[in-house]
């Protein structure tokens, strides 16, 4: 495909880097409840805050981090390599997520950000963290790769669709659009779901 781009992004897939982090992030929580002494209750209240925190992470980095700068769908911008390439390509579905061994390693620096905060409780934290990873990343898979599915997804299917094709300034949130409505980014209601994929014009 010629679209005047010459950035080669490294190629993951999304599946193997999504099991390979559930699989951690299970072993990582079971660890936890054998080895930590505290109550069931507060460990899966830790466990689901951690994906919780995850959701706003996420929310806080498309927006002011992926989208920031003068263009970010300029190839010669930083911005580019880490997110824009993937609104030049949508449905190539080898770009929809970051290369397993640098997850792994930025999965482990947040663990240590997290110890020094919470101690072992981070073993029941970060493994909702990465489940949170896991699941932006089926969620971003599913809407690039299937219809508009005709369950709960339909929702994050058309939110993430219109942050492609009509609004790259708001819809933010992939996973849900919780931190959308918190923040003010929610799309106008009633705007109609583009399904063809269209390489809009930068606005900015
Ligand atoms: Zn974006
Ligand atoms: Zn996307």
């Amino acid at each position: 495909m010629s679209d005047g781009t010459t950035y080669k992004a490294p190629k993951t897939n999304s599946m193997a880097a999504i099991s390979t982090y559930v699989v951690i992030s299970i072993g990582v929580f079971i660890y936890g409840l054998f080895k930590i002494e505290s109550t069931l209750l507060f460990k899966v209240a830790l466990l689901i805050t951690g994906v919780l925190i995850f959701t706003l992470l996420e929310y806080i980095f498309h927006r002011f981090v992926y989208h920031s700068g003068d263009d970010y769908l300029a190839e010669e911008n930083w911005q580019y390599k880490v997110h824009g390439v993937h609104h030049v390509h949508p449905t190539d579905k080898d770009l929809l997520a970051m290369p397993i061994p640098l997850a792994i390693l930025l999965s482990s620096i947040f663990f240590g950000i997290f110890w020094l905060l919470m101690g072992v409780n981070t073993f029941f934290f970060w493994p909702g963290f990465f489940i949170g990873y896991a699941a932006y990343l089926y969620v971003h898979y599913i809407v690039h790769t299937h219809k508009p599915p005709s369950n709960a997804l339909k929702i994050l299917w058309s939110h993430h669709h219109l942050h492609h094709y009509v609004y790259d300034d708001k819809a933010y949130g992939v996973s849900s659009p919780l931190w959308d409505v918190i923040f003010g980014t929610m799309p106008p209601k009633g705007q109609p779901i583009p399904r063809q994929k269209r390489r809009k014009a930068s606005k900015q």
